[in-house]
């Protein structure tokens, strides 16, 4: 088997990057982009390796049942060249199949479950404009502006006009900055040279209440450029509600954001209800990108919680899950360590007058110990970034007296190595909760709820 050979393949599986998995005639494993599970696909090899090769599907054969109709309104029409989505033209209800069945095979194959206990996947009603952040990148092609996503695996920039899985507002500022740059041009940085000014856009929705924040991604120290610009004294961007700021990354970096934020324009935050609480989130820190399913996931965490257990919320952001959870509990600390984010969760208990809600600002692995040692602590939920939780942090834990674990994850593979760790250690993984926060992409949230086998 050599580059560019061509077959004839069966698709039967598929990657959460998108790729369709079928097998040659051996037994060897192909990724083929543009191919989904239930195609016969007529497929192009692009690169071969020993165990497995990747290809492309130069034609559908058959088309699988889970394929939506090419000409179906719903499908993006820059799907094809976007990396933000890898299932535009792929059934909702085969997405959701497909994610369960993700968490269960990383649970098997990393995690040493025989047999996973997953609950059905939690899905959406409406599976488009979920989102409430959107970050452009602006970029030049030699003569004009630039603004969109990245192609897959790049810095090539698909130019878009809006995009069906943010908010309607995200691609209303995107059409108005498309318009202001050819009315006020501002010199658009170059990753190459490291020379210009504007780097990214990004925009963040309250779902709830209508307000918008912008921030300009400059690579200067300077917002005059950005404030002479005539950009933020547009009348397309006042409003109530509406904030515009800049940000500063002068960095050689793929890292979107600088450190520091100067507010040109507004409260400089937004607001956020989910449920019954009221959140502010200030423009560095973290919170859920799909608000409508944030809720669904709180309230699987929230049922979690028995009534007079002292709680630890590792990884807490701006306190969402500690605050949601707070009136279910005898006290909660949330550790996080975006101090910003801290400040928001301070303001946010006192804003939704909860008073058994406290938080500290540090690294997970130092501060969960801390707490450990000086306190008996039953509950302790983790929610950490993509790449999971630090060993060294899940081995103290396991050598703790916390009865009960409430693992929330974005990532299944990362979540299932943990695991192992955690049912080494005396845990049993009692089931596992998958809820699709990001309907249209590979991506899966889930919650595990671990016991200690003999407390
Ligand atoms: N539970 C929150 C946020 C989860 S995202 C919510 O539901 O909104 C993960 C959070 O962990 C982010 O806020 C990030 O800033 C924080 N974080 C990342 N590494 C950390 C570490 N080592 N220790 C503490 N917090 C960390």
């Amino acid at each position: 088997m050599r580059k560019n050979d061509e077959l004839e393949l069966d698709i039967h599986d598929l990657h959460a990057n998108g790729h369709g998995i079928g097998r040659d005639v051996n037994g060897k494993v192909i990724f083929v982009s543009g191919a989904l599970p239930g195609d016969r696909v007529h497929a192009r090899l692009l690169k071969v390796k020993k165990q497995y090769a990747y290809g492309k599907a130069m034609e559908i054969i058959t088309p699988s049942p889970h394929r939506l109709q090419e000409n179906d309104p719903r499908i993006c029409p820059v799907s094809s060249k976007c990396g933000g989505c890898q299932f535009q033209n792929f059934n909702y209800h085969a997405q959701l199949t497909f994610k369960e069945k993700l968490v269960r095979d990383a649970l098997i194959r990393i995690g040493g479950c025989e047999n996973p206990p997953v609950l059905p996947i939690l899905g959406m009603d409406e599976p488009y404009y979920y989102r409430n952040k959107a970050q452009f990148p602006v970029g030049s092609d030699g003569k004009k502006p630039l603004i969109g996503f990245y192609a897959p695996r790049s810095h090539r920039i698909v130019p878009i006009n809006g995009c069906n899985i943010h908010h309607p507002l995200c691609g209303e500022v995107l059409r108005k900055v498309k318009y202001l740059l050819k009315a006020h041009p501002i010199p658009i940085y170059n990753e190459e040279t490291h020379k210009g000014l504007l780097r990214h856009v990004i925009v963040r929705v309250g779902f709830s209440t209508g307000e918008v924040m912008v921030i300009f991604v400059l690579n200067s120290s300077d917002p005059h450029q950005i404030q002479m610009s005539g950009f933020c004294h547009s009348d397309l961007f006042t409003g109530k509600g509406f904030s515009f700021l800049y940000n500063k990354n002068t960095a050689k970096t793929n890292v979107i954001l600088g450190d520091q934020f100067t507010v040109l324009q507004g409260s400089g935050y937004i607001h956020e209800e989910i449920g019954h609480i009221r959140y502010r989130i200030s423009p560095r820190a973290f919170f859920q990108v799909n608000p409508v399913q944030t809720k669904v996931l709180y309230d699987v965490v929230a049922s979690h919680m028995s009534g007079n257990e002292s709680v630890i919320d590792a990884y807490s952001g701006i306190g969402g899950i500690a605050l949601y959870i707070a009136g279910r509990v005898q006290n909660v600390v949330g550790v996080e360590s975006v101090e910003d984010a801290v400040k928001d969760g301070v303001y946010n208990a006192a804003l939704n007058n909860i008073e058994n809600a406290s938080f500290q600002c540090g690294a997970a692995e130092a501060l969960v110990p801390e707490l450990l040692r000086g306190k008996n602590y039953g509950t302790l939920i983790l929610d950490p970034p993509r790449k999971g939780c630090d060993s060294g942090l899940l081995d103290m834990i396991v050598t703790s007296e916390i009865s009960k674990i409430i693992y929330v994850s974005c990532d299944p593979a990362t979540l299932a190595r943990d695991i192992k760790q955690l049912t080494s250690g005396g845990y049993k993984l009692e089931h596992i909760q998958p809820v699709d926060l990001f309907p249209m992409t590979g991506h899966v949230e889930t919650v595990a709820l671990l016991q200690r086998k003999n407390p």
